[in-house]
């Protein structure tokens, strides 16, 4: 065993608003004195944060690694998606709700891309939509209790929360045919003062009763209090995506377990750690709760109005210490490792690149340097590799699916 087949892989920090201040600097052995929000770890070669592969005791970009070893990336790999790493890795944690978001399939980002291009409006515009002709599946597994919005709630539970809630009264006409798709565009299309006359009466008798402790976080209306509060201060205007709080169903992951985000599927982290992993794409459209764009007709045409029952992911067990979080995207695949400590893992042999990193314990492979908490490591395709646990321990590995 030739120990410079693992690579440490130094993971690149993005300091985004919305993230926490405790979960990721303790993972990486940070002090954040600063009380910096740390949101989100990312191992992978993302041209807005490369990780750095140790080699030979000096650090360079895992893409330069791998671009004097193709080989590394896998045969089967370089012909499907072309000579780079196919997936993002991703820690997540988020102290403050994310934007809603809605992500294309292959073919819509490759014809969308392609349009973009040929109208000239430039990779950089605010207003550009297919910033790479892929599509952006994803999928996580919850490192701590995780709140999200998932897919569009069943059309019955939609009327039961109109019907309830007393100020979404004027949403009724808009669902009168129990037409997920005719109320949603009948909300996303409605003048701002319109929402305001929603929104401002629902913030105002929520308010109370958030600051009383009386919302729990299994109601959408402790969510809307919530968004009110962080995204929408007074005097800012209010942000229709608090509608989509209700029309989205409500997820509760319990560490360990996961759910896939496929094309068209609506989705929003509300709070929680977890890791992530995705196509490596930034095709996103926005439906809400951000200051950022938001293409009404663009997000129309590519989202899936069917109402949908979450699918939660437990992992399928493949041995004694390894499950497999399966989902169809061909680009990637999330496994979830535990040892106990003095035991071996010994990893099927995988034709395509590997990215490991150390959640809880120390683990070393044989043969080679310890890898501690919060450390991560590059596998290349085809290496042959055993996991010693040092103490107990869990890791999480992104593979890319066997190919045949
Ligand atoms: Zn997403």
């Amino acid at each position: 065993m030739n120990w410079q087949q693992v690579f440490l892989l130094e993971g690149k920090v993005q300091h985004y608003d919305w993230g926490g201040y405790e979960y990721l600097p303790q993972l990486l052995g940070l002090a954040n004195q600063a009380q910096q929000p740390y949101a989100e770890l990312w191992m992978g070669t993302h041209p807005r944060g490369e990780s750095m592969a140790w080699k030979n005791d000096h650090p360079i970009p895992l893409s330069e690694l791998l671009e004097s070893r193709p080989d590394w990336l896998g045969e089967g790999v370089v012909a499907q998606f072309g000579p780079k790493l196919p997936y993002l890795f991703k820690v997540l944690d988020v102290r403050q709700m994310l934007s809603i978001q809605v992500h294309p399939n292959k073919a819509q980002a490759e014809s969308g891309f392609l349009r973009e291009n040929q109208a000239g409006v430039s990779l950089s515009a605010s207003h550009r939509n297919f910033k790479d002709d892929n599509h952006k599946p994803e999928v996580m597994v919850a490192l701590t209790a995780f709140w999200l919005l998932h897919g569009f709630r069943h059309e019955s539970e939609i009327a039961r929360l109109i019907e309830e809630v007393p100020e979404f009264g004027p949403l009724k006409p808009y669902f009168a045919r129990k037409d997920i798709f005719e109320l949603y565009k009948g909300v996303m299309e409605m003048p701002q003062a319109g929402v305001d006359a929603i929104l401002e009466p629902l913030d105002n008798r929520l308010r109370p009763l958030a600051e009383g402790g009386a919302l729990r976080k299994e109601q959408p209306e402790f969510w809307a209090a919530r968004a009110f509060e962080q995204l929408m201060p007074e005097g800012k205007a209010y942000d229709r995506g608090v509608f989509s709080i209700f029309l989205l169903n409500l997820v509760r992951l319990q560490p360990g377990q996961g759910i896939f985000q496929g094309a068209g599927v609506p989705h929003a982290y509300l709070e929680g750690v977890n890791v992530e992993l995705m196509a490596n794409s930034d095709n996103v459209f926005r439906g809400g709760l951000t200051t950022k764009h938001i293409d009404v007709p663009a997000l129309l045409a590519h989202l899936n109005f069917e109402a949908v029952t979450p699918r939660i992911l437990e992992g399928e067990r493949l041995s004694a210490a390894e499950w497999a979080y399966y989902t169809p995207a061909p680009d990637f695949q999330l496994n979830k490792i535990r040892l106990s400590a003095g035991e071996f893992y010994q990893a099927r042999v995988s034709d395509g690149p590997e990215i490991l990193i150390v959640i809880e314990g120390a683990v070393n492979p044989v043969g080679c340097q310890a890898f501690t908490r919060g450390q991560a490591f590059f596998v290349p395709a085809g290496h042959v590799y055993a996991l010693h646990g040092m103490e107990d321990s869990l890791i999480f590995k992104a593979l890319v699916p066997s190919l045949h």
